[in-house]
């Protein structure tokens, strides 16, 4: 069945049109990888499938479980299941991981949860993660390494389980290492159920996690759909030659 449906989707940022009649359909359980020169709108997608109020619909829908989510605000989505990775820049002091994430669970299920409950989670989860469980304790944020902070956006997407998991360059300034771990964890997360958009320049994915469809984002719109010989193609390749193709092949 069809989770999320984007139909003729433009999008302006300050005036200016970003994305320019985008389609995109994901249906549950599919990996769908989206690579693409820089600028060409991989992130405003992102940030607009969340509700991001900078990032305006212009024209255009996004359907999530059959139901237009264009108004939708941000809390909402969460609460239906879409999950979007972004780093906090910011260290908030004060606020251990292990609080940050049980209040946001508690927030996209509107259920309490009862501490011993919620680490016996917590455990599971940072063991998938190969993170030390006293990371618990940390402010969040607080002197975390990169790769640290990374392994925290993906522990945060596996407490929160979504249905709809959009990954934005989570592998990125990452050693080989910490990507393995990364993407093995998001494999271990992986089901039947749930879906995943990952917006990515390293084929090193490809090591971890098989896509459904390869989408190369040209400009504002899907140019190009393949299967994973796509992302290896590009690689060899390089964008300048999609962007000549663009718009005759599908
Ligand atoms: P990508 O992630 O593919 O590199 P982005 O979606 O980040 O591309 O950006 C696409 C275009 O939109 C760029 O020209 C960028 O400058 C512009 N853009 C994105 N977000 C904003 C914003 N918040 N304010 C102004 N311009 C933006
Ligand atoms: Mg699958
Ligand atoms: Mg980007």
């Amino acid at each position: 069945t069809s989770l999320l449906n984007i139909k003729d989707l433009t999008v302006k940022v300050e005036e200016k049109s970003i994305l320019k009649g985008l389609n995109l359909e994901i249906k549950e359980g599919e990996t769908h990888l989206i690579m693409g020169p820089n600028g060409a709108g991989k992130s405003t997608l992102g940030n607009v499938l969340m509700g991001h109020p900078q990032y305006v619909i212009d024209e255009g829908n996004i359907f999530f479980q059959g139901e237009s989510i264009n108004d939708m605000k941000t809390d909402e989505r969460a609460k239906k299941g879409i999950f979007l990775s972004f780093q906090y820049p910011e260290e908030i002091p004060g606020v251990t991981v292990e609080n940050f994430l049980r209040t946001a669970k508690m927030a996209v299920t509107g259920k309490s949860i009862f501490v011993s409950e919620f680490q016996k989670e917590l455990k599971e989860k940072m063991d998938l993660l190969k993170m030390p469980y006293e990371y618990k304790d940390r402010y969040l944020n607080l002197g975390f390494s990169g790769g640290e902070k990374k392994k925290n956006e993906v522990l945060q997407m596996a407490v929160l389980e979504p249905k709809l998991a959009i990954l934005d360059e989570t592998d990125s300034g990452l050693d080989v290492d910490a990507i393995k771990i990364i993407y093995e964890g998001i494999k271990n997360i992986a089901d039947d159920k749930k879906s995943f958009l990952v917006i990515t320049h390293y084929n090193k994915i490809l090591d971890y996690l098989k896509p459904d469809y390869v989408h190369i984002l040209i400009d504002g719109k899907i140019a190009v759909t393949g299967d994973i010989d796509l992302a290896y193609e590009v690689e060899k390749v390089g964008y300048d030659n999609f962007k000549k193709i663009a718009g005759t092949r599908s």
